[in-house]
């Protein structure tokens, strides 16, 4: 499998962000929250002009999984999913709305604004994690594919199985270092104080589940 790299730009700007930028680790889920809910709310808009599409509110919502013992977070939408093609352009570049504002005021503002004004998106996730993957299939599609990267070096896309449309986000928790912690994202506590803070607005239901050690 090759492995395909970002494009220059997306490059810098990922490792600035991994390595400097945040004092506030935490905003990742709220990225990665806000990014599901934008999933199930495009299925619900084309449910409201597809009548083959019934959204019945009940299969739509966010799961937060944390496993202390392969120190995995993984964020589970049952929103549209993406194709290989939307995989590739979405997630291999920032170009997007929230993460290009973000770029364009980095020049002028300090870490801290720019978390309170802008969505960073989806690459804020390597901020605490060490590995990346995302398992989605696109709403119409037999076949799903995984994203995974470990970071500025670039990214695979393979097909893997999954049996529902949606898209999971797994990520490997960074090991705890001297100056940071990172423990704290797979504490049952911690994740819903931060679920809470960011996220309440969010009108799918987010579950919650914490298991290992
Ligand atoms: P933004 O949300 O500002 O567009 P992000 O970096 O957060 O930027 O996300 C980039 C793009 O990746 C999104 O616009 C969307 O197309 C796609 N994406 C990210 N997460 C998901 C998801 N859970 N389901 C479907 N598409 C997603
Ligand atoms: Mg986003």
């Amino acid at each position: 499998m090759t492995k395909k790299q970002f494009q220059a730009e997306s490059k810098r700007l990922l490792e600035m962000m991994i390595n400097s930028i945040y004092s506030q680790k935490e905003i990742f889920l709220r990225e990665l929250i806000s990014n599901s809910s934008d999933a199930i709310d495009k299925i619900y808009y084309k449910a409201l002009t597809d009548e083959s599409l019934n959204f019945d509110q009940d299969n739509y919502y966010i799961k937060v999984e944390a496993d202390k013992e392969s120190r995995t977070l993984k964020i589970t939408d049952t929103g549209i999913g993406m194709t290989k093609e939307e995989l590739e352009n979405n997630l291999g570049t920032i170009a997007k709305s929230g993460s290009l504002a973000f770029k364009n005021e980095n020049e002028l503002k300090d870490g801290h604004d720019i978390i309170g004004q802008f969505g960073v998106g989806f690459y804020s996730a390597f901020m605490v994690a060490d590995v990346v993957s995302v398992t989605t299939r696109a709403l119409g599609s037999d076949v799903a594919y995984r994203w995974e990267s470990e970071g500025a070096d670039g990214y695979t896309i393979e097909e893997a199985p999954k049996e529902t449309i949606g898209t999971e986000i797994t990520l490997k928790i960074k090991e705890n270092t001297e100056d940071e912690t990172y423990d704290e994202y797979l504490e049952e506590h911690r994740i819903k104080g931060i679920i809470k803070k960011y996220s309440d607005f969010i009108r799918y239901p987010i579950k919650m589940d914490v298991t290992g050690q």
